[in-house]
C-alpha cells in the first residue's frame, strides 16, 4: 500500500464536482481516473495530451481547490496520458474513479475502436483512396491559426483516439472557412491508421437517400448501411431544418452508434441552437459531446493558407501578390482559393509571374469590399428573414410582433455596418421608415451584443451568409 493515499480525497471530490457541474459538462471533461498518490499529489490518467491540456486549463485549479477544502492539505494533481487503447479497463475506469454512472458499454461488447485498432493496419500506400473523402483534405494541407486552433486540435485528438472522449465532434462556422476540410481530414486519418468503416454524406444526399430508401421499401438495407460504420461524417446538417422525418432518422442512427462508441462528426453553418425546424432530442443529440467554431482567418493565416495553396499546385506566384491577396480577400478560405485559381489561371495562359498590377486589375471585381460596392439592401433583408424564418414581406412590413422586430432590427443594424447607405436611406428600404427607427435599432442590437456576447457571432454568420448569397447570385 502507498504511504500517501489520497483516493477517498479524490473520490469525495469528483462526487461533488459531479453534482456542482452539467451532466454534459461533467461527462465530457471528467474522463479522467485516479492512477496513484505520491507525495502532496494525486497522479490521474488522462485519455490524451490535448485532452491533459484543457482540463488542466479549465479545472485544475478547481479540482485542486476541492481536493484542500477536503483534505486540509495542499493536494497538487499531475496528468499522465493514458492512451485508450492500452487501457483495458476503459469503461470501468469512469465510473471506478469519478462515480458516473456507468454508461452505454455494457461490458460484452468490447470497444470497437480497440478492435479497429488492433487489427492489422495497412499502410498509406496500399490502400486506394477512400471513395467518399477528398484525397487532399488532410491535416498535413489545413494550416492553423488563431481562428481554428482549438478546433483543429480537438479534430485531431479525436483522429487518434475516435469513438472516446469527443462524440459526438460537432464543427460549426460560415461558408469557405474549412468545415468539410477539416472534418474529412480526420476521416482520412482515421482512414490511413486503421481499418475502421467510414461514411461521409451531405445532410443532403442522406435525406435524398433516405427518401428514396423508403419509397422503395428499402429502410432496412438503409438503416444497415449506416448503423453499421465505425465512423459517421454528415456535412451541412443545417439541411435537416424542416426534414422531420430524416431527423427522426439520424436520431435513431445517432442512438445507435452513440450506444456503440462509434465516432460521429457533424458540421453546420451556425450554432445548433439556432437552428429551426429541429426536434429537441436531435438538438440535444448534437449538442451532447464538443462543439467548436470557426473563425474567418486572419492576415497570417490567410497568407500561409495562400501559399500552401501554391505550393499544392506547384504554382509560382511572387510573395508580395500573395500579400495584396490576402490583405484584400477577408472574407473566406474559398473566396481566398478562387483569387488564386484566377491569378494561377492567367499565369499558364501568359507564361510569366504575374506582377502586381496584374494582380490588382484581375481581382478588381473580387477586392471590392462590400462596404463599397453596391450591395442591396434586399440581400440583406432576404437572409436574414430566412434565417428567422421569416417572409421578406414581414421583415420590411409593419407588423410589430416580437419575432419580426429583432430580425428587423438586426438587418438594420447589419446593413449599418456593411454597406454605405444612410440611416435615411436605409430607413426608406425597410419600409418607409423615419431614420430615428434605424438609429434606435442599431442601439436596441449594440446594447444586446453588450449583455450577450453570442449575438456577435450569429451577426458574424449572417454578414457572412449574405456575402456568399452574392457571390453565388
Ligand atoms: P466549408 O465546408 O466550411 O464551407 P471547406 O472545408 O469547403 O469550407 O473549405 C473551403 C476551401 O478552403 C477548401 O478548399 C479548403 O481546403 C480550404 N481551407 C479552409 N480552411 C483551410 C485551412 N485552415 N487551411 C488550408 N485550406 C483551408
Ligand atoms: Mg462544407
Amino acid at each position: 500500500m502507498a504511504v500517501w493515499d489520497y483516493e477517498i480525497f479524490w473520490k469525495e471530490a469528483m462526487s461533488q464536482i459531479k453534482e456542482e457541474l452539467e451532466e454534459q459538462e461533467f461527462v465530457m471533461w471528467f474522463n479522467i481516473q485516479y492512477l496513484r498518490s505520491e507525495e502532496n499529489t494525486i497522479v490521474i490518467g488522462v485519455p490524451s495530451s490535448f485532452y491533459r491540456d484543457q482540463v488542466k486549463l479549465r479545472y485544475q485549479s478547481f479540482i485542486e481547490g476541492k481536493l484542500h477544502d477536503l483534505s486540509g492539505q495542499q493536494i497538487s494533481i499531475q496528468f499522465e496520458v493514458v492512451p485508450k487503447k492500452q487501457n483495458t479497463a476503459d469503461t470501468d475506469t469512469r465510473s471506478q474513479s469519478n462515480g458516473t454512472t456507468p454508461e452505454r458499454r455494457s461490458s460484452s461488447e468490447p470497444s470497437s475502436k480497440n478492435q479497429n485498432q488492433a487489427s492489422p493496419v495497412l499502410t498509406p500506400q496500399q490502400k486506394d483512396p477512400h471513395p467518399l473523402l477528398r484525397r487532399d483534405y488532410t491535416f498535413a494541407n489545413y494550416v492553423i491559426g488563431d481562428n481554428n486552433s482549438f478546433a483543429a486540435n480537438a479534430a485531431l485528438a479525436i483522429s487518434k483516439n475516435p469513438g472516446t472522449a469527443y462524440n459526438p465532434f460537432l464543427v460549426y462556422g460560415g461558408v469557405g472557412l474549412g468545415k468539410t476540410h477539416l472534418m474529412q481530414a480526420i476521416g482520412n486519418y482515421i482512414y490511413e491508421h486503421s481499418n475502421a468503416k467510414i461514411i461521409y454524406i451531405t445532410a443532403e444526399t442522406f435525406t435524398n437517400e433516405f427518401v428514396q430508401a423508403v419509397q422503395a421499401n428499402k429502410t432496412t438495407a438503409f438503416k444497415n448501411k449506416y448503423r453499421f460504420v465505425d465512423v459517421l461524417l454528415v456535412d451541412d446538417i443545417h439541411f435537416l431544418q424542416n426534414k422531420t422525418e430524416t431527423q427522426e432518422e439520424l436520431f435513431h442512427t445517432f442512438n445507435a452508434l452513440y450506444d456503440a462508441n462509434k465516432q460521429m462528426i457533424f458540421t453546420c453553418d451556425r450554432p445548433v441552437s439556432e437552428l429551426k425546424h429541429l426536434s429537441d432530442r436531435l438538438r440535444s443529440r448534437f449538442e451532447r459531446g464538443l462543439t467548436v467554431d470557426l473563425q474567418p482567418p486572419d492576415y497570417e493565416t490567410r497568407l500561409a493558407i495562400l501559399k500552401k495553396k501554391v505550393e499544392a499546385r506547384n504554382g509560382s506566384i511572387p510573395q508580395e501578390v500573395l500579400e495584396l491577396v490576402s490583405k484584400n480577400i477577408t472574407s473566406n478560405v474559398r473566396d481566398l482559393e478562387a483569387a488564386l485559381t484566377k491569378l494561377i489561371a492567367y499565369t499558364e495562359l501568359v507564361q510569366k509571374p504575374i506582377t502586381i498590377e496584374i494582380a490588382q486589375q484581375h481581382l478588381k471585381d473580387v477586392f471590392a469590399s462590400p462596404k463599397h460596392s453596391n450591395m442591396s439592401i434586399e440581400v440583406i433583408q432576404r437572409v436574414v428573414a430566412e434565417y428567422f424564418s421569416l417572409s421578406y414581406n414581414d421583415l420590411k412590413g409593419k407588423k410589430r410582433t416580437q419575432n419580426i422586430v429583432f430580425p428587423r432590427q438586426l438587418a438594420m443594424y447589419i446593413a449599418r455596418e456593411i454597406t454605405e447607405y444612410s440611416t435615411t436611406e436605409l430607413g426608406l428600404e425597410f419600409g418607409g421608415r423615419d431614420h430615428t427607427t434605424v438609429m434606435h435599432a442599431c442601439q436596441k442590437i449594440e446594447e444586446r451584443i453588450r449583455s450577450d456576447p453570442t449575438l456577435e457571432t450569429v451577426i458574424q454568420n449572417l454578414i457572412r451568409l449574405i456575402k456568399d448569397y452574392r457571390t453565388k447570385n
